[in-house]
């Protein structure tokens, strides 16, 4: 015992002597480092990046007709159940959702971002450019990720009555409404009324498509930039 004390004694002896040799610390010491977490800066989304509709309006119910066999290639196009949105589009379509929910309503999406590759299955299948945009000439704005297919759902999930089915390629899908019911007439007149005041236009051919009226931001996209 007493030869390890010794030793504990020199040890200790040798460390001062050491230390003896050694530069002084600095009189004025930094403040001891505190708990201060800063959190790195959040990374903010740009208008032109894609959102996941889902997950950006939670209220929206996503049902992407192309990714069943039911439409009108009787073909299953899309791989994904997902729905994109520029978010800048989003952020309107937000405000539509906002709006129709005062009435007790919620939004059903159709169709959103089309990747330009499944353009190209759709014109072979279905080539008349009043209804599917021709590829070899340009791309849908679908394909930008700024325009949406929609239709209303009442408080108990129960879709609207509205003009005709969607991609019912007839004259009733036609925004006339010469030959549909007054209450059809009146809910696709209501969607357009909100989509056109938060900043989306309409077309003549299709009651349920919609395109962002600032579509110019947006350029056709691939997939592969999807988050
Ligand atoms: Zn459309």
């Amino acid at each position: 015992m007493r030869r390890i004390a010794i030793l504990i004694v020199l040890l200790a002896l040798s460390a001062f002597l050491v230390g003896c040799g050694q530069k002084t610390e600095p009189t004025s010491l930094p403040p001891p480092a505190t708990q201060t977490y800063i959190s790195p800066p959040a990374l903010k989304i740009q208008p032109t990046d894609f959102v996941n509709l889902k997950e950006y309006i939670p209220t929206v119910e996503v049902e992407l007709i192309y990714f069943t066999e039911n439409n009108f290639t009787k073909q299953k196009l899309y791989d994904n159940p997902t729905a994109y949105l520029r978010k800048g589009t989003a952020d309107k379509l937000k405000k539509v959702a906002e709006e129709v929910a005062e009435r007790g309503y919620r939004l059903k999406i159709w169709d959103a971002y089309r990747p330009p590759r499944i353009q190209f299955k759709m014109w072979e299948a279905f080539p008349d450019s009043r209804y599917v945009a021709n590829p070899h000439k340009g791309f849908s704005f679908h394909s930008r990720g700024c325009a949406i297919d929609l239709t209303l759902v009442n408080s108990n999930g129960i879709a609207l009555d509205m003009p005709s089915a969607f991609d019912e390629f007839s004259l009733k899908a036609n925004r006339d409404y010469s030959d549909v019911s007054p209450i059809q007439s009146a809910n696709a007149r209501y969607l357009e009324e909100v989509m056109v005041k938060q900043g989306f236009r309409s077309i003549q051919t299709e009651w349920w498509h919609f395109v962002d009226a600032d579509e110019e931001n947006y350029d056709v996209a691939q997939d592969d930039v999807l988050p």
